[in-house]
């Protein structure tokens, strides 16, 4: 390995964007339409038939979805809403954006996600809905999930923010969800810069969000902007701006078009770092569950005490080869916005919380990048 190569560091994720994203969002600045238009009009289309959902509504990113699938799904002040401390903060705040409580509940170990067993410990008469999450990417088992939570009336989020191109039951992710929140940031598979969708199998949601993402306008802009004497609008409830531009939504277009590919190309890593790892103890990698596949978006590790460095230790030591690892998923509970809250023991959550880190793994990476990554994890048993 030349001092190059050494000194070539290597990120945990990078966008995968190219010529036609450039192209496409050049066409929209020389139609002159650059806020919400026919671009997001037509990438809402895409989605929700690449996704296999009934309804899709472009939004400015996740946390905004999930606040419009709270409101549209009734919840407000008095409410539970049991969410997973093992997530972005994101999943956390948003039960308080409608006046309701989050309410943390721990997490199934091998796939990081809730399960019936982990919500029914924190259900209370108050409980009113769940955010799931397919967390890192590994799709969660919302069958499972509706089973117990539909007949109990309580309404089940599914925040997919990570879960673009994994699968569940042989079906996109959130395909059978009431109602899914997804993310665009640079962070996940398909980036629109910043950027989001909701889904919903209801229209009725799917309208209420529409109108509510736009101040809660009777008539859209896009649509008073296309007639020549624009009708008179109405804003029947407090909305929000919670608008996707056609800048983004070109983009978003094109990488729709690219995610197959990519969660091709991050599948094949995985599986390079997973027969890796197989032989390395003390350690243990994020795989599919039974009834999925995972895209991936985190391929995360846990490092188990067995193995000579703890986690912190390991990271430094990949640190050292220039690989820049990440901490794995956070626990909201123990950060300063949410600590306050009580809450059941979250052994799992603290464990995988404590002991997880996530590896590098992004599109353009290449077999030489790989391999070097490999290198430090063995070099990390047999210095
Ligand atoms: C990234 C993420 C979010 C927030 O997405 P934004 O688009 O940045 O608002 C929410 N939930 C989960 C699980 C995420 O990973």
């Amino acid at each position: 390995m030349s001092i190059d190569q050494q000194l070539t560091r290597i990120n945990v994720m990078q966008p995968w964007l190219g010529e036609e994203e450039v192209a496409a969002v050049s066409e929209v600045l020389r139609s002159g339409w650059v806020a919400q238009g026919p671009r997001v009009a037509a990438f809402e289309e895409a989605f929700a038939a690449s996704q296999q959902a009934a309804h899709a509504v472009a939004v400015s990113n996740c946390t905004t979805a999930l606040h419009l699938a709270l409101v549209v799904a009734g919840i407000g002040p008095g409410d539970e809403v049991v969410v997973p401390s093992f997530s972005f903060v994101a999943t956390a705040n948003a039960p308080t954006y409608v006046g309701a409580t989050p309410v943390f509940a721990d997490v199934d170990e091998s796939t990081g996600n809730l399960t019936p067993a982990t919500i029914a410990t924190v259900v209370t008469p108050r409980t009113r809905a769940v955010i799931a999450v397919d967390q890192g990417g590994v799709p969660l088992d919302l069958r499972a999930i509706r089973a117990w939570c539909d007949p109990r009336g309580i309404v089940v989020i599914e925040d997919a923010a990570c879960a673009a191109g994994s699968t569940s039951h042989g079906r996109p992710v959130g395909a059978e969800a009431e109602i899914a929140a997804w993310s665009f940031h640079p962070r996940k598979l398909l980036t629109t810069g910043e950027g989001g969708m909701l889904t919903t199998s209801r229209p009725e949601w799917a309208a209420r969000a529409r109108q509510l993402r736009e101040h809660a306008m009777s008539v859209s802009a896009a649509d008073r902007h296309a007639s020549v004497l624009a009708p008179p609008e109405s804003y029947a409830e407090i909305g929000f701006n919670y608008r996707m531009t056609d800048l983004q939504a070109a983009v978003g277009l094109v990488q729709l078009g690219r995610l197959p590919e990519m969660v091709a190309r991050r599948r094949a890593l995985a599986a390079r770092y997973a027969e890796v790892i197989a032989g390395l103890p003390g350690l243990r990698m994020v795989s599919d569950p039974a009834w999925g596949t995972t895209n991936f978006q985190s391929c995360w590790l846990e490092v188990l005490p067995e193995h000579p460095l703890d986690r912190e230790e390991l990271m430094m030591h990949l640190a050292d080869a220039g690989i820049s690892a990440r901490r794995g998923i956070m626990a909201a509970h123990r950060q300063p916005a949410h600590r306050d809250r009580s809450h059941v023991p979250l052994p799992v959550t603290e464990r995988l919380n404590d002991q997880t880190l996530i590896l590098p793994l992004f599109h353009q990476m290449t077999d030489a990048e790989q391999a070097r990554v490999c290198d430090a994890l063995l070099t990390a048993w047999r210095p």
